[in-house]
This record gives C-alpha cells, structure tokens and sequence, in this order.
C-alpha cells in the first residue's frame, strides 16, 4: 500500500500557458495552412503533439517556412539575426518568447550597445542560450557561455565592463556557485542580485525538495529535452531520492516502485495537467490507496499575449 506525494506547486507556468495559447489563437486566426512555429514552441512532447494535431507546423529552421506564411517564435526565443531574417522574408511574426526571457535579452541588447562584455551562464547549445546569446548586438567575441565554477576559472574578459545573465531554468543552487566564482573573479561584473532563474523555476524546485526529503522514489514528468524537468529531477536526486524522468504514465516502470511506501510525483513547467492526472490515475491502479498534496501552492501568475493576437 503506497501513498502518493504530490508536490502542490507543479506543471505548467504562466510562459508556457501563453506560447501554448498564442499557437492556438494563430491556428484560430490564421488557419492552420499559414501558422508554422520555430523550433518546438515548448519542450513537451505532448504540447507538440497535440498542436501538431491542430495542423500546426513545426520546423527548425526559417528556409522550411513558405512566403506569406506566419511564424512563431517559441517561448524560449531567438536571437536578432532569426528576426531580422523573418522581416526580411516578409513573415508575420509572432512573438511566443516568454517575457521573462525577453527581459533578459533587453540586457543582452544594452551590454552589445555599450560595448560590453556578456557572460551567459547556462547549457551551451540550448534554444534559450542561443537565443540569448544572438540578442547581443555587438561583437560576438565579447559574449561568452559557462556553466559551471570550472569554466569560470577559465574565462578571461577583455573588457573593462561586463554583464552576466543566466538561463532561467537552471539548478538555483548550482547557479549560485557558479555566480559566486564569477563574482570573485570578476568583482565589478554586473548582473542580478541572485541569478535570472524564473520564479516558476525557482517555486518548483523548492517545492520537490519538501517532496524528494520524504520520498524514497520520485517521478517527475516531463519530455528529455525539457531543461527545467532535468533540473527537478536532479535536485531531488541531491535530496537522496531515487528520481525518473517520463513523458507519461506509459514510461512508468513498476519494478522501480516495488517495496516504496511513499512516491512523490512532481511535473516540469512544459507539462500538462492532464499527463500527471494519467499518472496518478495509473499509480491508483497500481497499488496507490491515497494522494496528498504536499507543500504551499504557489500563487497563479499570467501573462497577456502578444499584441494582435
Ligand atoms: S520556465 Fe520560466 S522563463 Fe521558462 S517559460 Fe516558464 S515562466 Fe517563462
């Protein structure tokens, strides 16, 4: 008999909720023939599913998209050139970036301007990162990407004055390690108080922590490529809890769960409500008798879409 601990704060936050709802306006407004998106709008494998099925169309890259056609920007957004290069080709451009990342990109914009040296702490490669990284407008060998105290110890500027800035689904506790090498190596570098991990980042991991610290096997849903679901995966694996990523009940592994009395569930900031409501319906048919949401509901925050939409 095993119950099930539901971390209360969980699941979809307010920039996904709307990079979800701009798709499904655009679809509305424009017809699914004209709508495609620009890398996948959020890393959820269902999210991308089920718009796919509205007849939204996904690509990688602006030469895919036909002329006359709208294009949008995922919540993670782009750099300079991919908007300059989408007004060129004369798209309608939609903007899906979450506004808690444009607000990093507009220091990106001001550390390029003022010649200013950009430290981009986060995973080199991701569609955040990239996207930061191309909205300095400047040299671009004044911006650099680390992740780690290491790289910091390897990092030289060239420049008097520099700025750093982070993704905002990092390890909050890693993060500030990294920040604290940065600031000790370079006092006078300057950034936010604490890092740019975002609140609905920040309120997740804090809450499974509560969850992983009296659990012995933690679920966290959410796809591979999901930044912020790794994160929570790891953290409560650094609580001493067992921790498995999945997509949805159907990549459950029973075997794991055999002999555990207590079973946390949690759910990255890209996944849906209804894929922990699976869960837990399969987890009551596994065994499960009880569910107990576990920690303060963080307070429900939103943000207006895009102008035009
Ligand atoms: S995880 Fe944070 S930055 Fe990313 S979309 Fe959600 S609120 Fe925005």
């Amino acid at each position: 008999m095993s119950t099930l601990y539901l971390a209360s704060t969980r699941g979809m936050c307010a920039g996904v909720d709307r990079a979800i709802k701009v798709v499904s306006v655009a679809l509305d407004k424009f017809g699914s023939a004209k709508v495609w998106v620009l890398h996948e709008v959020v890393h959820n494998r269902h999210v991308v599913e089920d718009l796919k099925a509205r007849g939204a169309h996904f690509v990688e890259s602006l030469d895919e998209i036909p002329d006359g056609s709208v294009v949008i920007f995922s919540a993670h957004g782009v750099g300079l050139q991919t908007v300059a290069e989408a007004k060129r080709r004369g798209l309608e451009i939609i903007d899906a970036t979450c506004p808690l990342v444009s607000r990093i990109h507009r220091k990106m914009n001001a550390a390029g301007l003022a010649g200013k040296s950009a430290v981009v702490i986060g995973h080199k490669g991701h569609q955040e990162v990239t996207g930061t990284i191309g909205q300095y407008q400047g040299d671009p060998r004044l911006v650099h990407v680390v992740l780690t105290p290491s790289d910091v110890e390897n990092l030289n500027l060239t420049t008097q004055e520099a700025i750093f800035a982070t993704q905002t689904t990092l390890s909050v506790d890693e993060t500030a390690q990294t920040v604290k090498a940065l600031r000790e190596k370079f006092p006078n570098i300057e950034g936010p108080k604490l890092d740019d991990t975002c609140f609905a980042t920040q309120h997740r991991q804090r809450a499974i922590k509560e969850l992983a610290a009296m659990c012995q096997v933690v679920l966290v849903a959410g796809s591979p490529n999901s930044s912020n679901s790794n994160r929570l995966k790891e953290v409560a694996q650094s609580m001493g809890a067992k921790a498995y990523l999945i997509d949805d009940e159907t990549q459950i592994d029973l075997r794991v769960l055999e002999n555990v009395d207590k079973i946390g569930l949690s759910a990255g900031a890209s996944a849906p409500a209804y894929v922990v409501d699976g869960i837990i319906a399969f987890l009551k048919a596994h065994g499960v008798k009880e569910v107990i949401e576990v920690g303060d509901k963080a307070l429900h925050t939103s943000f207006p879409l895009p102008k035009g939409l």
